[in-house]
C-alpha cells in the first residue's frame, strides 16, 4: 500500500445512512484526509477516480447493473471493505428472499411494478432477491451495523494503516451491555437477540437508549444456539415469537447463498 493510499466509497443498494455516518465524522474526517487520498466519493464530492487502493462499499447487490458494478469496483481494488449491514450480511434488503418476488414488486412498486418489465428501466435487471458483497466478490474486511458506528470505522481504518488486522470482533452484545450496566431487556419482559449478535463495535448502543439488539451487527461465529434457547426458556420466549426479529437482518445469513453464476433477472 502507498503512503498515502488512494480511497473510493461506493454505494449499491441502501439509504446510504453509513456513507452519512462517515460525513458526519467532520473534524475526525479531516483527520482521515491527511492519511488518506479520497478519490470518489458521491455523498461528498464531485470529482471520481478509478484509481483507488481501498474500496469501501454499502448497500446490497440486487441487480445485474450492481453486479457489473461491484466487479468493476473489485477489480480495480486491492482491498475491499464492506460497510453496513446491507453490504456485509444483505440487511433488511433481504427480507423479500424468502418471498414471492411478485407480490414484492407490487407491494412496493404498485402499478410502476410494470417497470420490471421494460428492457429500458433499471428495474429490468432486478434478482430476486438481495445479496450481500461478498456472495459475489472477496471482500477482505466488514464493518457491520445499521447504520455504521464512527468510531469503529475510524479504528479499523487506522488499524489497516498500521499495518494491524481489522477482522471482525467476536463476542455478543451481551458484553458490551454488561459493561454498559444495563438493565437486561428481557428483565422489563422484551426479547433481545443480542446473546447471538456480534458485538464489539456499537456498545449496546440500543439496549442503552432503552430500545433493544435487533441483529443489526449480524451474527456472532458460531452462534451458541443451546445457551440461547436457555435464556428463552428462562424468560418463557419461544424462538416461534421471534422469527420477524430473525427476518430482520438475518434473511441471508441464516441461509447464505454464494452463486457460481449471475442469478437470473426478474421480469
Ligand atoms: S446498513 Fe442500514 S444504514 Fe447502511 S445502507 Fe443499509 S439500511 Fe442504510
Ligand atoms: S439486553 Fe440484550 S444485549 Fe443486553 S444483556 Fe440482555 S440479552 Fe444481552
Amino acid at each position: 500500500m502507498s503512503a498515502k493510499p488512494k480511497v473510493a466509497f461506493f454505494d449499491f443498494a441502501g439509504c446510504e445512512g453509513d456513507q452519512l455516518e462517515i460525513i458526519n465524522l467532520e473534524d475526525r474526517l479531516l483527520d482521515l484526509v491527511e492519511v488518506v487520498d479520497i478519490v470518489s466519493f458521491r455523498e461528498a464530492m464531485s470529482e471520481h477516480s478509478d484509481d483507488y487502493e481501498i474500496a469501501f462499499v454499502e448497500g446490497s447487490i440486487t441487480t445485474q447493473h450492481d453486479l457489473e458494478r461491484l466487479e468493476k469496483v473489485r477489480s480495480n481494488a486491492d482491498i475491499l471493505i464492506a460497510i453496513g449491514a446491507c453490504a456485509t450480511i444483505a440487511g433488511v434488503n433481504a427480507i423479500r428472499n424468502d418471498q414471492d418476488f411478485e407480490k414484492v414488486k407490487e407491494r412496493v412498486y404498485g402499478e410502476d411494478a410494470e417497470l420490471f418489465d421494460d428492457p429500458d428501466a433499471e428495474l429490468f435487471e432486478a434478482f430476486e432477491k438481495a445479496y450481500p458483497a461478498q456472495a459475489f466478490v472477496d471482500v477482505e474486511y466488514q464493518v457491520p451495523g445499521c447504520p455504521i458506528d464512527g468510531d469503529e470505522f475510524i479504528q479499523m481504518i487506522t488499524l489497516l494503516l498500521e499495518g494491524g488486522d481489522p477482522s471482525l470482533p467476536n463476542h455478543a452484545v451481551c458484553v458490551d451491555c454488561k459493561i454498559e450496566e444495563n438493565t437486561c431487556t428481557f428483565e422489563r419482559g422484551e426479547t433481545c437477540l443480542g446473546p447471538i449478535t456480534r458485538g464489539g463495535g456499537c456498545d449496546a448502543t440500543c439496549v442503552t437508549q432503552g430500545a433493544r439488539c435487533w441483529g443489526c451487527r449480524g451474527m456472532v461465529d458460531n452462534p451458541d444456539d443451546d445457551v440461547y434457547e436457555e435464556v428463552l426458556q428462562e424468560y418463557d420466549v419461544t424462538t416461534e415469537q421471534l422469527v420477524n426479529e430473525f427476518t430482520l437482518y438475518w434473511s441471508w445469513e441464516r441461509n447464505p447463498e454464494y452463486p457460481a453464476e449471475p442469478p437470473e433477472v426478474q421480469q
